[in-house]
C-alpha cells in the first residue's frame, strides 16, 4: 500500500486529465492510510476533478479577486447578538450516519467561536453541502447559495469538512501567507510547473497569529510533488511536522475570533443602559467606556475598536506609509467633517477635541474642503477608528450615546493617528501581567502583544491608550495587573498625558 500511495502521489503532479483510481480505490487508499494528512487526503480526493480549484480545493472565483474578497466584505455577517450565523443545508444524497457526521464537524465552530450553523430556512446566503468532485470549497461568503463539496468518497473526515469550511469562512492555505519565506521553503524542483501556482505566495491578512506548521490549513510535505520528495520544507528545522492529521488548532480558531472580531454571546447592556451606566459611573476609565459602548457593535472591531483593515494590515500601514502626510511649513493637517446628526453642543464638544491636539503638537485638523484623504466623524455603532489614515474618507465613528467624552474623543483620534493600545505595546510584560483566566477566550485576542514601535517613549500605564484594569474580565478581576506594584493605577479618566502628546511629536516628527 505504501508503494501505491507513493505512485498516487508521484502521478497526482503529471496527470490532471484523468482520475488515477477509481472512487473506490482513492477511499481505499484513504481508509488504509490513517496517518494522512488532512492536505493530502483532499488532494488525492480531487485529483481529476472537473472543477476549476485553485490550491488544489478553492473554487475559482468567478466574479472577484478572492484575496480582496476575503479582506473586504465577503466576510458573513454578524448579528447584533454578536454572533455569525450560518445558514446550510445539507444535500439528502448523504446517508443519515453522513449527515451526523456532517453537522457534527459545523458543530465543533459553535464552542470556541461566536460562529454559529443553524440549518436554512430561507436566507438568501447560505452554504450548500453536496457531494460533488472532490472536496473544496469557496474562499470566503460569495453572496446567494455556494457549493461547498464533500463527496461522500473520499471527503468525509472530520479534518476535511473542518477545513474547507474554514475556507467558506474566508481563510486562505497556511502555506501561502504573506510571511511563509521565514517558516518554509517551497522546493519548486519537485513541483510539476502547471501547479506551481498553488504556491504562490499571498498577500494575506494574518491577524497576529504565528505561522501555523499543524494548522488545519497548511499543506502536507509533499502536495503536488512530482517525484515523491519534499514540495514544503520546513526551516531552519527540516523535521518538523507539517500539515495535519486530526483537527484544528487553538491558531485556527483564534484566527477565526479575530477575522469576526467580538466574538460574543450577548451585548452586556442595550443602548440606554449603556448610556446610564456610563453616566452613573464618572470613575470609570475611558477604554471601560468605549468596550461597554461597543459591546455587540455590528462593525468588524479589532480589540474593541480599531475598524478592522478592509484593504490592508494595519500593523504594516501604522510602520509604513500610512501616516498623515506633513506639509512644507510642518504641519500636518488632517481635514475633517462632523456629521449633521450631532447637536451643535455636540459638535462643539468634537472640535473642542480636535483642537486639544493643536497646542503640543504639529496636528492640525481642519474642516474638509475638497481633500480627498479626510475623517468623516459620525455617530454609528459605537466609539471606534482606523488605525492611522487609510486613504480616502475614513469613519472615525462617536455614537451619541455612549462616547461624548472629551477622553473618547482623544482616544479614538489617537488610533486615527497611527497609535495602538498601550497595554498592546511589544515591551508590555515588563509592565503589566496579563490575567488570561480572568479573560473570556474568545476575546483572548483583544490582548495580544503587538510588534509596535514605541518611540522610545516609557510605558505609560496612566496613557489615554491604555486599557482599564478589568477590561473584557468575565468575573470583575483583574484581566490586567500592573507589575511589580499591582496598586499603580492604570487606565484614564481624563485626558492625555504628557506622553501620549509626545508620541505625536516623535511619530510624526513635529
Ligand atoms: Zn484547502
Ligand atoms: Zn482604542
Amino acid at each position: 500500500m505504501k508503494t501505491c500511495l507513493s505512485l498516487l502521489l508521484l502521478l497526482l503532479g503529471l496527470c490532471q486529465a484523468q482520475p488515477l483510481v477509481g472512487e473506490q480505490s482513492v477511499a481505499d487508499v484513504l481508509e488504509d492510510n490513517e496517518d494522512m494528512d488532512i492536505s493530502t487526503r483532499i488532494l488525492i480526493s480531487n485529483n481529476g476533478s472537473s472543477e476549476l480549484l485553485l490550491e488544489g480545493d478553492l473554487l475559482l472565483p468567478t466574479t472577484r479577486n478572492a484575496m480582496k474578497c476575503f479582506r473586504n466584505s465577503c466576510l458573513w455577517k454578524k448579528s447584533s447578538n454578536g454572533l455569525v450565523t450560518i445558514p446550510y443545508t445539507v444535500s439528502s444524497a448523504y446517508t443519515s450516519a453522513e449527515t451526523s457526521r456532517i453537522v457534527n464537524a459545523l458543530q465543533s465552530f459553535h464552542q470556541s467561536t461566536c460562529i454559529r450553523f443553524v440549518p436554512r430556512r430561507n436566507q438568501y446566503d447560505h452554504i450548500s453541502i453536496q457531494s460533488r468532485g472532490g472536496c473544496y470549497s469557496s474562499l470566503g461568503r460569495t453572496g446567494g447559495m455556494q457549493v461547498l463539496s464533500l463527496r461522500r468518497s473520499g471527503c468525509m473526515y472530520y479534518g476535511i469538512m473542518q477545513h474547507e469550511v474554514n475556507h467558506a469562512l474566508g481563510f486562505n492555505h497556511e502555506q501561502t501567507r504573506s510571511d511563509r519565506d521565514q517558516y518554509v521553503k517551497i522546493n519548486w524542483k519537485n513541483i510539476n510547473p502547471s501547479n506551481a501556482y498553488n504556491f504562490e505566495r499571498q498577500d494575506t491578512n494574518n491577524l497576529n497569529t504565528p505561522y501555523d506548521y499543524t494548522s488545519i490549513m497548511h499543506y502536507g510535505r509533499t502536495a503536488f510533488s512530482i517525484n515523491g520528495r519534499d514540495s514544503i520544507t520546513p526551516i531552519p528545522n527540516s523535521r518538523v511536522q507539517i500539515g495535519q492529521r486530526k483537527g484544528m488548532t487553538r491558531n485556527d480558531f483564534q484566527r477565526i475570533n479575530r477575522l469576526y472580531r467580538l466574538c460574543q454571546a450577548q451585548p452586556l447592556v442595550g443602548e440606554q443602559s449603556v448610556a446610564d451606566v456610563l453616566e452613573d459611573n464618572e470613575d470609570m476609565d475611558i477604554s471601560t467606556r468605549i468596550l461597554i459602548s461597543n459591546n455587540g457593535s455590528s462593525e468588524l472591531l479589532l480589540e474593541g475598536d480599531l475598524l478592522l483593515p478592509t484593504t490592508r494590515n494595519a500593523m504594516k500601514c501604522f510602520r509604513n506609509s500610512c501616516l498623515w502626510k506633513k506639509s512644507s511649513n510642518g504641519l500636518v493637517t488632517i481635514p475633517y467633517t462632523v456629521s449633521s446628526a450631532y447637536t451643535s453642543a455636540e459638535t462643539s464638544r468634537i472640535v473642542n477635541a480636535l483642537q486639544s491636539f493643536h497646542q503640543s503638537t504639529c496636528i492640525r485638523f481642519v474642516p474638509r474642503r475638497n481633500q480627498y484623504d479626510h475623517i468623516s466623524i459620525q455617530s454609528r455603532g459605537g466609539c471606534y477608528s482606523s488605525l492611522g489614515r487609510t486613504g480616502g474618507m475614513q469613519v472615525l465613528s462617536l455614537r451619541r450615546s455612549g462616547c461624548m467624552y472629551y477622553g473618547i474623543m482623544q482616544h479614538e483620534v489617537n488610533h486615527a493617528l497611527g497609535f495602538n493600545h498601550e497595554q498592546t505595546r511589544s515591551d508590555r510584560d515588563q509592565y503589566v501581567k496579563i490575567n488570561w483566566k480572568n479573560i473570556n477566550p474568545s476575546n483572548a485576542y483583544n490582548f495580544e502583544r503587538q510588534d509596535t514601535n514605541n518611540l522610545n517613549t516609557p510605558y505609560d500605564y496612566t496613557s489615554i491608550m491604555h486599557y482599564g484594569r478589568t477590561a473584557f474580565s468575565i468575573n470583575g478581576r483583574d484581566s490586567i495587573t500592573p507589575i511589580p506594584n499591582s496598586r499603580v493605577q492604570i487606565g484614564q479618566r481624563k485626558g492625555m498625558t504628557r506622553n501620549d502628546f509626545q508620541r505625536i511629536n516623535r511619530l510624526y516628527r513635529c
